[in-house]
This record gives structure tokens, C-alpha cells and sequence, in this order.
């Protein structure tokens, strides 16, 4: 038998593995063949020397030792008060040594391990009063004959269930490791040897056995790399496979346009990073290749100019552009700022020759490009002639929600779409929207730009967004200052101080948000009160009703949320945009893009309840013009809560995302798998940034010099096999 055979074979076929363990391997972990027992990596940060086997009389008081021998009996103590039970085994060794097990809060451990069984017991020797006991122990059952894991000097920790302990899936695991022959390695030797990686099979064994703790490091770099390079190399060759075939639109900034005349009537000037954005994208539209770029900005950095330009680009060049929105609030503020942004356009070209397009029958030659909303809330008879029109060519500028997204939508000459806030959004309604360019027009793909206000530290963006283009804009427009940001505690005596500076703040033309982490209140979701009992996290509903009532009784207090039919909403949020509402109680419904600039105080109720990058968007709501802006975060929290304090401690959206990151790994900042987050088994982004930028490097390289890598089949094949055509298209990020 060779390697690759072994490694598909079934898990069952594992010497041990019962078929009731295959059913929760594969169940719980969805391993069904030995590659992924294999994958069924051991934690990384429960590695642990548990000493060298010795007898109990040859071992010394603050040893790491492993003990073998048999469960004499098992005690419980409880005590009540401190609501903690310790169960403790008394283990005989086989020369007469006697050693104490403790373990706090583990009740099962007797129904675990049952008295009479032959086990290892590994943890530091200590001595208390006149018995010998072991520090933070391990207990592992052995069967009669065997010597077993004890034999590993140091023993991993697998993420295990009850019904299929870590200790079993080790044994699965050494098992599968012993019959199973060298596997050849598919890292070309140059780039191996070139970082100094340890091959695969040394990698792969050395990662669930290692010698020593010092081992386990060099096989996870081995693992992290291969990981990383072979889904790199995956996504640049499907890239270079769809360049070459797909034909893409020459949008070519003119001067003399619709784009070039935005930028001139501005009221203010583009910042260095939107000038930067400005020649990238210029750039990509340009070229007979379909763009294929990410947009990313912190909120108020100024997206929506950028991608304003690039829609007139199109115009400029004879063709349609479309902009899809999250929710119809966003599209209708888009559709505003559109407006205010074309009005120049329109009133400087009233009566000459308008630039760009004039020769085609879409552009208004006194009027400006003609922009368009087409939303679920359309209604039946004005869709009809927005339907008709968008086919024949006389609209150019559409925004729009998912209601874009219907079959019935096409354009006669679709040349740049932009989806924005793209996380709300699956792949799939890019591809969809993308595909609506009319093929009656011809093949090509339209230029596509995601715009997106979630800052993705660069390397994640480069792995999660595979091979997407990616521009920054990392500066806000000047004159911006700083959300103050402060924490406190929900019972504050600071609460009445903040209603006055509201009120004061509110009476001179400006607005507050209220947020709460419910709709309405909960029996479920409590929290515990200082002074004991509790209560619901904080509600909309609630705190809306109390704001009004008792606390603001001579302003207009407004509420928001998801349970609120649309049109309400919609009402509400036009209101305290022109100030008729002045507080405004809202749940996380006003989370993205909303901009109302006379905003200048968040308040944030039961902020630990909000992860970080949510607590950021939610800020991002204030601080949108010169006025100085405030957020408070109250917290019920007992102890410090790292995620508020990172808050409070700064407005970079780059660094919040890294610190998020750290605190809670990759897999969390995206809400599901559709965002097209790689399954990376060992791979942890935040922690092995420079391997994925040195991995994409690598994976760059190797298929400029060699498309088809037919110099290296066993990459290429690897390749194939972890990630097919499929899983690529699903990973490729439009
Ligand atoms: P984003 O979508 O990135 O959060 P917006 O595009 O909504 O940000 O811009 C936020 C605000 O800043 C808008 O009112 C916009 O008109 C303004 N703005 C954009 N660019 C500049 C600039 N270069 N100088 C001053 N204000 C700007
Ligand atoms: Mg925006």
C-alpha cells in the first residue's frame, strides 16, 4: 500500500476505531478517511511535557512525571460553599508508590476511568502533607498490555467530545501514524529548502508526536506554509485561467467626461488616498481585462466619490453602471448623495454640450447622466418603465438593493458594478449581478467594484478575498476629529450628567443614537444587577419608552429597529436625518453607512454585548462632520472587557481589526462561510501573516514562470485535490 491509498481509506479501517467512533468522528468532525484524522489537528497550545515514566520512588517533589499503575479507589469531596467538588484517584504504581489525583469541578472522572483500570498519570510531583499528589495531572486509561501514549513524552490534546475523548482520538491517530508509509512531499525542494521547512512526512508525524515541545513549532510552520501555498497557488492559476479566457471592457478615463467634471466641481479635495484610488482604478478599468477589485475604507473615508467616479467612467465610455446596497435606507442615501454629487454636473453643462456620451441616446445632454432607483418598495407600474428603459439604455446610473438582483432586471450595456458593504452579501449575488451585463452585447465581464467598510487587516483580505485587487483608503477627509470614546459602568451617577449634555448638545441642532443590543426585553438574555437580582439586556423597546417618558420628555425621541415594518424606518431615519427626531433609540439596524453628519453622540447600552467590529461601525455613525463627537459605552461587565477597552482606546479601524483578531481568531469576523473564508485547518491568519504573504509571493511566482505547473505535478495535483475547480469558484471572491 502506498501513502496516498492509506490516506483515503476509510477511518473505520484505523485499527480501534469502532464504528460507533467513526459515526461521532465523522458526525462532530467530519472526518471520514485517514488524510483527515490526520487533519484533526491537536490543539496548538496544549502541548504538554508530561515527563519521562518513572517509578514513584525514584521521582523527586516538583518533577514532571508520568506514573503508571492502577486506580486504587476514587473520592468526592464537595464543598457547598465555594460551589466546588473535587474528585481525587488514588493511584498504586507497580512498585508500591502511592499518588493522589486531584481534579477540581470533574465529577465524571470515576465513570471515565472506573476503579481497577490500569492508567498513566502524568502532572508535576508535589507533596502534600504526608501524601504525594500530582500537579495539574493527566489521566489516561491504558489497555492491560500496553504501554500506550505514555510512551510520548509529550501529549497533545485533540478537540475531543464525550463521547469521543481526546485520549482516543490519539491512539486513532498513533495507529493510523504507524502503518502509514513515508508520504512523499509536493513542495517543490527549492521553496522547501529556501525556508528551511521540514518535509511533510517528518511534519505530519512530528505534529501529533512530537520528541518534544521544542519539535511541534518547525512541523506547524511545515503544515501552515503548505496550507497556505497550495490554496494561493489554486487561486492564482483559476485567476489567470479566467483572465485569459474572459474578455473584459476598455473604460477608459477621458478627460473631457462626466468623471473628470466631478472631480472639478467638487466642494472640497479628494484626500491623497482617494487620488490613489482614483489611478488604480483608472488603471484596471482601462485595460481589455475585467477589474476585479476591493475597495476597503473606514467608515467616512470617503468610498462612495470613488465609486462614483468609476460608475461615470462607465457612462463615459458609452456604458451602464449599477451600485447594489444592503437595505433600501443605504441605497436611498446613496441615491442622495449621487444626486448632490451630479447637481454641478447638471447645472455647469445646462445649455453647452454635455462631456462623455453626448452621442448616445442615454445621455441627458442638458441634464447630466441620468440616475435611477430601482428597490423592492418600486412599485409595480413605475418598475415597468424603469425595466423598459435600463434595457433600452436610457438610464445610467442605477442604485439599487437585492431587488436588482431579479431575473427580469437587464441592461443594454452593463460596463461597472459595485457592490457595497459586500459582507451582507454571498458571492453568488455578485456573480448574478455581474452576469447581467447582456450577453446580447457580447461576452465581456463588466468592471467590478466591492466596496467595503469592514477594515480586513491586509493579510486576511488577501487570503479571504483570494486573488480580488485590493486599494485602501486609509486616511479620513481632514478636519475630522476623533470620536472621544469612555466606558462606563451602566449604573453610573455619570448616566444623568451624559442626559443633560445630550440635551444640551441636542437643542443646539445636533443628534444623538441610543443603541441596544435587543428589540425588546428578554427572560433569557439577563444580566446580573450589583446589587443582586437582574435584569433583561438592555431593549429598544424599553429604553425607547423610558427616553421619552422620563427622560426627554420635551424632545422628539425616535425608535428603530428590524421589527419595524420598512416604511416605518424608513420615516423614522428621514426624520432625524432633518431633525424632526432628535434622539434616536435604535438597535444595530443603523449599524452600516448611515450618515447623518449633524450626529455627534453614540451612546451604546450593554456594549460588552457588541463584538468589536460592530462597536466600531456603530461609532462610525458620529464624527461624520467638524463638530466634536462623543461615545459611550456602558458596560455591566464585572471585569474588564478587552474588546470595549480596545474600543475606547482607538478609531483605527485597521488596528481594531487586528486587535479583534487576536482576541477572537479569524473565523469570527465573518459571520459564515459565505463570505468565502477558506477552511484553513492550521493556518491562523492573525498569528501567521508573514507565512501568507510569503506563501502568495511563492504561489505568484511559481505560476507566472509555470501556469500549468508542469514542472511540479505533485503541487499541481495537491492542488487539484484540496481545491478543486469547485471549491475555488465558491472561494473566489466575484
Ligand atoms: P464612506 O462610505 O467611506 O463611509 P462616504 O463616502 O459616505 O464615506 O463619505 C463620508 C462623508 O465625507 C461624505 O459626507 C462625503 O461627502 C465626505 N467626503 C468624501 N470625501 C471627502 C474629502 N476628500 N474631503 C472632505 N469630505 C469628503
Ligand atoms: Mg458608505
Amino acid at each position: 500500500m502506498d501513502a496516498q491509498s492509506w490516506l483515503e481509506a476509510d477511518v473505520a479501517e484505523v485499527a480501534g476505531v469502532t464504528r460507533a467512533a467513526a459515526t461521532v468522528l465523522r458526525e462532530t468532525f467530519g472526518v471520514t478517511n485517514v488524510r483527515e484524522l490526520l487533519e484533526h489537528y491537536p490543539h496548538q497550545d496544549k502541548y504538554r511535557d508530561v515527563g519521562e515514566q518513572v517509578a514513584l520512588k525514584d521521582a523527586a517533589v516538583g518533577q514532571a512525571v508520568t506514573i503508571v499503575g492502577t486506580v486504587l479507589r476514587w473520592n468526592v469531596f464537595r464543598a457547598r460553599k465555594r460551589r466546588m467538588t473535587i474528585v481525587k484517584a488514588t493511584v498504586a504504581d507497580e512498585h508500591g508508590g502511592r499518588v493522589e489525583v486531584p481534579f477540581f469541578n470533574q465529577e465524571w472522572w470515576p465513570r471515565r476511568i472506573p476503579e481497577g483500570r490500569r492508567v498513566a498519570a502524568s502532572g508535576t510531583l508535589e507533596r502534600f502533607r504526608d501524601t504525594l499528589r500530582l500537579k495539574n495531572p493527566k489521566l489516561v486509561e491504558l489497555s492491560d498490555q500496553e504501554t500506550g501514549p505514555v510512551a510520548d513524552r509529550v501529549q497533545v490534546t485533540y478537540p475531543a467530545t464525550e463521547a469521543l475523548p481526546s485520549h482516543r482520538i490519539a491512539k486513532f491517530v498513533a495507529a493510523a501514524l504507524d502503518v502509514l508509509p513515508p508520504i512523499p512531499d509536493h513542495l517543490p525542494d527549492a521553496l522547501r529548502a529556501g525556508w528551511g521547512l521540514l518535509g511533510l512526512d517528518a511534519a505530519v508525524r512530528t505534529i501529533h508526536r512530537p520528541p518534544d515541545l521544542g519539535a511541534v513549532e518547525p512541523a506547524r510552520t511545515r503544515l501552515v506554509y503548505d496550507e497556505l501555498l497550495t490554496l494561493q497557488v489554486g487561486l492564482q492559476r483559476r485567476r489567470q485561467r479566467l483572465e485569459s479566457r474572459a474578455l473584459g471592457l476598455v473604460n477608459e478615463p477621458r478627460t473631457d467626461g462626466f468623471a473628470q467634471a466631478l472631480l472639478d466641481r467638487l466642494p472640497f479635495t479628494p484626500t491623497a488616498s482617494q487620488s490613489r484610488a482614483f489611478a488604480e482604478l483608472g488603471a484596471d478599468l482601462a485595460r481589455p481585462k475585467p477589474m476585479h477589485r476591493l475597495l476597503q475604507g473606514d467608515v467616512g473615508s470617503g468610498k462612495t466619490l470613488v465609486g462614483a467616479w468609476a460608475m461615470l467612467t462607465a457612462v463615459d465610455n458609452g456604458r451602464q453602471a449599477v451600485l447594489m446596497a444592503p437595505t433600501e435606507v443605504l441605497a436611498e442615501q446613496h441615491l442622495r448623495t449621487f444626486t448632490a454629487l451630479l447637481e454641478p454636473l447638471r447645472r455647469g453643462y445646462a445649455g453647452s454640450r454635455a462631456p462623455g456620451g453626448g452621442d448616445r441616446p442615454g445621455a441627458d445632454l442638458f441634464g447630466g447622466p441620468r440616475l435611477e432607483l430601482l428597490t423592492g418598495a418600486t412599485s409595480a407600474k413605475q418598475l415597468r418603465g424603469l425595466l423598459a428603459e435600463l434595457a433600452a439604455g436610457t438610464i445610467d446610473l442605477l442604485i439599487g438593493t437585492h431587488a436588482l438582483l431579479e431575473e427580469r432586471v437587464t441592461f443594454a450595456d452593463l460596463g461597472v458594478v459595485i457592490v457595497d458593504e459586500q459582507h451582507r452579501f454571498g458571492v453568488e449575488h455578485r456573480k448574478r449581478l455581474r452576469d447581467k451585463r447582456g450577453h446580447a452585447v457580447d461576452a465581456s465581464i463588466p468592471d467590478v467594484l466591492v466596496m467595503t467598510a469592514t477594515p480586513i487587516p491586509r493579510s486576511l483580505a488577501l487570503t479571504v478575498y483570494g486573488d480580488l485587487d485590493v486599494t485602501v483608503l486609509d486616511e479620513l477627509p481632514p478636519g475630522r476629529q476623533p470620536v472621544h470614546t469612555e466606558i462606563l459602568p451602566t449604573g453610573s451617577p455619570r448616566r444623568q450628567r451624559l442626559y443633560d449634555y445630550v440635551r444640551t448638545r441636542v437643542v443646539a441642532g445636533e443628534r444623538a443614537y441610543v443603541v441596544c443590543p435587543l428589540v425588546e426585553d428578554s427572560n433569557l438574555l439577563r444580566v446580573e444587577e450589583p446589587g443582586g437580582g437582574d435584569r433583561s439586556v438592555a431593549s429598544a423597546e424599553t429604553t425607547h419608552a423610558r427616553l421619552a417618558a422620563d427622560v426627554f420628555p420635551d424632545l422628539t425621541v425616535g425608535l428603530v429597529h428590524g421589527r419595524l415594518p420598512a416604511a416605518a424606518r424608513d420615516e423614522t431615519m428621514e426624520a432625524f436625518r432633518d431633525g424632526r427626531v432628535q434622539v434616536l433609540v435604535a438597535t444595530t439596524v443603523i449599524e452600516v453607512g448611515v450618515d447623518v453628519p449633524e450626529a455627534t453622540i453614540m451612546v451604546i447600552e450593554d456594549a460588552d454585548r457588541f463584538g468589536i467590529s460592530q462597536l466600531h461601525q456603530l461609532r462610525g455613525r458620529v464624527g461624520r462632520a467638524r463638530a466634536r463627537s462623543y461615545c459611550v459605552l456602558f458596560s455591566s461587565a464585572s471585569e474588564d472587557n478587552a474588546r470595549l477597552e480596545a474600543v475606547a482606546a482607538t478609531t483605527d479601524g485597521f488596528r481594531l481589526a487586528e486587535r479583534d483578531l487576536e482576541l477572537r481568531g479569524e473565523g469570527s469576523l465573518f459571520a459564515t462561510r459565505q463570505s468565502g473564508l477558506p477552511d484553513l485547518k492550521l493556518a491562523r491568519l492573525a498569528q501567521d501573516i508573514e507565512w501568507v504573504a510569503r506563501s502568495r509571493e511563492d504561489a505568484r511566482g511559481l505560476v507566472e514562470e509555470d501556469p500549468d505547473l508542469r514542472s511540479f505535478p505533485p503541487l499541481r495535483d495537491e492542488v487539484a485535490r484540496r481545491y478543486g475547480e469547485e471549491r475555488l469558484a465558491e472561494l473566489e471572491a466575484g
